[in-house]
Order: C-alpha cells, then sequence, then structure tokens
C-alpha cells in the first residue's frame, strides 16, 4: 500500500516537473514573439552581434577575436538550440572571423552570407574549410540583395559589385554594410569600412538613415566621417571594442563627432554586452 503510494507521489512530481519545463517554454516563446533583439556581445577588440527575429529566427553578423562568442552564445540560447539560421561575414579579418569558426564547429548552421573576397592567410583557409564542411547554403553578398525574415528586413548596401573570387590585401574596406528595418526602427551595421566607402554611399543616394549605427571599425578615425554621420542621424551609437586596446579604439575624433551630435554612445569596453529590442515602433537599450 505504502509502496503504492509513494509511487504515485513520485509520479506525481515527475509529472509537476514536466509541467514546469512545459509552462517556462510557454513563456519563453510568448515573451519574444512581438519583438527584434539585437546584443552586441561584449567578445573584446572585434565584433559579434546577435539578432532575432521576432519569429525567433537567430542571426550573428561576425563571431569576435576568439571562443568567448561560445560562452556568450551558450548563455543567450536555450541548451536544445544547437541552430543558427544565418551567421554573416563582413571581412574576413581576424577580429571577425576567428570566432564564427569555434561556432561553425558547435552550432548547425543553415546559411552564410559573405563576400567571397580572397585573402592569402591561414586564417582565410580555415575558413574555406570550414565552410566547404558546413552543409549551409552560401550567398555572396552584394548590393541590392535583400532578406526578409518575419517583418525583418534586412539589405545589403556594400560592396556594389560582388567581391568573389577577388584577392585583396586590406580586407577592413570591404566590409558588408547592411541595414536592418523592423517597423519604424532601423540599425546599421557597417563591419570595418573605411570613410571612403561611408562616402560612396552618400553619393549613391543610399538611404542610410538609422535609429542605431555599428560605428564602423571599433570607432577608429578612419571611418565615421562627420559627413557620414549628418546622413545617418542616428540616436545611439554603439562602439564594439575591447577594454584597454593596443589600438587606442574608440579614437577622441569619433566620440566628438557623435557627440557633436547629441548621439548617445554605448561602448562594449565600458557596458558589457549592449541589448536593443525593438518593437517596431520604440526600442530600448539595456547592458549587462
Ligand atoms: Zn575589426
Amino acid at each position: 500500500m505504502l509502496q503504492g503510494k509513494k509511487k504515485s507521489i513520485f509520479y506525481i512530481l515527475v509529472l509537476l516537473c514536466l509541467l514546469n519545463v512545459l509552462a517556462w517554454l510557454a513563456v519563453y516563446s510568448l515573451n519574444k514573439t512581438h519583438f527584434l533583439e539585437i546584443t552586441f556581445f561584449d567578445v573584446g577588440q572585434g565584433d559579434a552581434i546577435f539578432i532575432e527575429t521576432p519569429s525567433r529566427n537567430q542571426i550573428l553578423i561576425d563571431g569576435g577575436p576568439d571562443s568567448t562568442i561560445l560562452e556568450k552564445l551558450n548563455k543567450k540560447l536555450p541548451f536544445w538550440d544547437r541552430t543558427i539560421d544565418l551567421i554573416i561575414l563582413t571581412h574576413p579579418e581576424s577580429d571577425h572571423l576567428t570566432g564564427l569558426l569555434d561556432v561553425l564547429r558547435s552550432y548547425n548552421v543553415k546559411n552564410i552570407l559573405w563576400t567571397g573576397a580572397v585573402r592569402d592567410t591561414s586564417l582565410f583557409r580555415k575558413w574555406q574549410e570550414s565552410v566547404g564542411e558546413e552543409n549551409a547554403r552560401i550567398f555572396i553578398a552584394k548590393a541590392g540583395q535583400r532578406i526578409t525574415v518575419a517583418k525583418t528586413n534586412f539589405e545589403i548596401l556594400f560592396p556594389f559589385e560582388s567581391l568573389q573570387n577577388e584577392l585583396i590585401k586590406d580586407a577592413n574596406n570591404s566590409s558588408i554594410v547592411l541595414r536592418l528595418d523592423f517597423g519604424e526602427t532601423s540599425f546599421l551595421f557597417t563591419g570595418d569600412a573605411y570613410k571612403s566607402v561611408e562616402k560612396e554611399l552618400i553619393e549613391r543616394g543610399i538611404n542610410i538613415n538609422s535609429d542605431v549605427l555599428k560605428v564602423g571599425h571599433h570607432g577608429s578615425k578612419t571611418s565615421t566621417a562627420e559627413e557620414f554621420i549628418k546622413e545617418v542621424l542616428p540616436e545611439i551609437a554603439v562602439i564594439s571594442v575591447g577594454r584597454n586596446n593596443n589600438y587606442g579604439h574608440p579614437h577622441p575624433e569619433t566620440l566628438v563627432t557623435l557627440e557633436k551630435y547629441g548621439i548617445s554612445i554605448f561602448r562594449t569596453d565600458l557596458d558589457g554586452d549592449i541589448k536593443i529590442i525593438s518593437n517596431g515602433k520604440n526600442y530600448a537599450v539595456s547592458t549587462f
């Protein structure tokens, strides 16, 4: 009798635990269904930006300089989620690329978007190998391409022409520039593109006006021309930069330009991870 009672209590407890897990799963997905969430991870001197659309599609722009990205994704994603819908490599430079190799090893990546430009480095050859081994669809970036996922629209603004198989020496200026629109909110990602690319975007009359700007090249003075800021007119500028980095990023000149236009500056070296949530009309920034 006692045995039977103990058994049924055990089963009830198991059932309650299962219901609890299911309830949390429901809360987890309910909470997020109407929002776009963008997290600029603090990965030291490099870029790694994680985007979750309202349909919970996951996109990673760059992977940072080392395997820190794996710790960040482990915290961010539930343990059962081992798939990333799209990774974007803005340009094949170590501080953007290295972490993506770890991501390709650890996650099932469905789609990869990059420029296809070629570099003569061992890191680049590792990238080529990893991309070849991953069973992903490959897309070569070119201005005018659009990706639409659940009311979230990405538009590639640069490079103007395909760079596929082109040997490049200075990868920074080959960076994919892309704009993300969600409802009335917009975000501009510029990789490490220099002022010359910023200038060309303006000269071609491309709409770069955005609420949030991911500042080019970690706040170096090689990017963020005043003319560019006048066109983008962001409310928020995010600088992805390492604490006490050897490059002196961000450059005081860049900060002065941003401050001149009353733009709120967030920095991963000072603020840690920076998360922006948008409901399509308004957005909120929080730091961790
Ligand atoms: Zn960089």
